[in-house]
């Protein structure tokens, strides 16, 4: 049985936020199956990091076999139900749709696959069983989207599971950092009950392993350890004035508006520093919650800007404004930030000499990436790191004996389709590697 949701604030602000993809009518999902020619190398399971059977799930809606559909896209992916809301469709699966070259709209495969899952979820379908049980015992570090689909894979194969995870939420970013027009925190963690409803993953909320708990306990206590603690802290800008009030990190905000309530009275004029997807999306939030003037400012031009550009279109049209090729270097204003002083760079990203100008900024969200891999695992030995990131090999394994990792923290922060294919990608070499098969993995990273 599923466990009660957490208490979570009815007022957060997040709920200010309605759904910025509407679901599809019965009648349309069905249109919009047949349209498919479901091709026979079919480019968009390629471009899947899970490998969904794409064309498989929408033959299964057309022929109005929506339960044989939503196990198909969940056999592959067991977040399904998230990346369908969440995946940047347009520069995967959708992208790679054959009826772009042939000069009419992709299918739109990300609210096919909602449809279908929405559909499991309404009607609580369960599809898998845990396998007979192994003996062996997992731990899994950080309870995001890679744990929770390595989880479900090492359960059914009858391993038993134990996620530590330092917050008292499960889901990881899907529940404290994904956008609210795409997922709110109560979706998430519905989402994160129908993964434990397989039962056997026992949970440990509010335990930081290297702190409540050590590497070494963990060694010693289970067969394998699965590593998916994602990204550390908001990286900090470093100029003067940034510990004034109304100065935030843009996760350490996302995550407080998500779970709670953001007080934005009196907030006419915002800055977002950065220019990827944690940056238009923080842009986007503010707009949405009413703010009315929000500047992103970003140190290249918009040629160079990391975040989608399907998501910038979309913040431009909700009124985003934009400085380009300009970097803060003081944040100023008596206790409370009041404005953001900045200097332009030329071409090569030098500082250019009397340039500097100022924004007037109520609020500013610093949204120039987080910080990599935290001690505790930069000091464990025998683990492989390089440039923050935990280096693995192509099946998770971590480089010391019973060590696997996945998602954030191994490729740098991707998107939750690629923390869900490397956690099981983790799962099924750990399983091999505990029924003797494959020893821990080659040392290819
Ligand atoms: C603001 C923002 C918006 C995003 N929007 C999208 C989007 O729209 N679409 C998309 O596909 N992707 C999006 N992403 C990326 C996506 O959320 C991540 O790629 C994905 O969540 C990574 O999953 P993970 O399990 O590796 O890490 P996380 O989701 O970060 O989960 C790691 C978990 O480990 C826990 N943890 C850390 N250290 C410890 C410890 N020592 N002990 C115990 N627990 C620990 C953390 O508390 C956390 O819960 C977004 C990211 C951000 C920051
Ligand atoms: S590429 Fe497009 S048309 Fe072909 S199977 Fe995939 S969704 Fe269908």
């Amino acid at each position: 049985m599923p466990r009660p949701l957490p208490a979570l604030p009815e007022t957060r602000s997040e709920t200010a936020f309605g759904d910025f993809k509407l679901p599809l009518a019965p009648s349309e999902a069905v249109a919009e199956a047949n349209r498919c020619l479901f091709c026979h190398d079919a480019p968009c399971i390629a471009a899947c990091p899970t490998a969904i059977d794409i064309p498989q799930f929408i033959r299964k809606i057309a022929t109005g076999n929506l339960r044989g559909s939503a196990r198909t896209i969940l056999e592959s992916n067991i977040l399904g139900m998230t990346c369908a809301r969440v995946c940047p469709v347009e520069v995967l699966c959708v992208g790679a749709c054959v009826y772009n070259h042939l000069d009419q709209p992709p299918i739109a495969i990300g609210r096919l696959q909602r449809h279908a899952t929405d559909a499991a979820f309404d009607a609580g379908w369960s599809f898998f069983r845990p396998g007979p049980d192994s003996g062996f015992r997992v731990a899994l570090i950080g309870g995001g989207p890679a744990s929770l689909a390595a989880a479900h894979r090492l359960r059914r194969c009858g391993h038993a599971c134990t996620i530590l995870e330092a917050k008292g939420t499960l889901g990881g970013l899907n529940s404290t950092g994904i956008a609210p027009y795409k997922l709110r925190v109560d979706r998430s963690i519905e989402e994160v009950d129908w993964v434990l409803a397989i039962g056997g993953i026992e949970v440990r909320t509010g335990v930081r392993v290297g702190e409540d708990v050590s590497l070494a306990d963990l060694e010693r206590d289970f067969d394998a350890v699965f590593v998916g603690v994602g990204l550390g802290a908001d990286s900090r800008l470093g100029v003067p004035g940034e510990d004034l009030d109304g100065v935030h990190g843009a996760t350490a905000w996302i995550e407080q508006m998500k779970l709670g309530a953001v007080e934005l009275s009196g907030i006419a004029r915002a800055v977002v520093v950065g220019g990827g997807n944690t940056a238009i999306d923080g842009v986007r939030e503010l707009l949405g919650l009413g703010v009315p003037a929000v500047t992103m400012l970003y140190r290249g031009d918009r040629s160079r800007m990391s975040g989608y550009r399907h998501e910038w279109e979309a913040a431009l049209a909700e009124g985003a404004g934009a400085e380009w090729g300009a970097v803060p270097i003081a944040c100023e204003g008596c206790r409370r930030v009041e404005t953001i002083r900045c200097v332009r760079l030329d071409a090569s990203r030098n500082a250019i000499p009397g340039s500097d100008f100022e924004l007037d900024a109520d609020l500013v969200l610093v949204a120039i990436g987080q910080s990599r891999l935290g001690a505790m695992l930069a000091a464990m030995d025998g683990l492989r790191v390089e440039g923050g990131r935990i280096a693995v090999d192509p099946h998770g394994f971590a480089g010391r004996g019973k060590w696997f990792a996945g998602g954030d923290c191994v490729n740098g922060g991707r998107e939750v389709v690629n923390a869900v294919a490397e956690g099981d990608r983790a799962a099924q070499a750990i399983d091999a590697m505990l029924r003797g098969g494959a020893k821990g993995g080659s040392s290819d990273a």
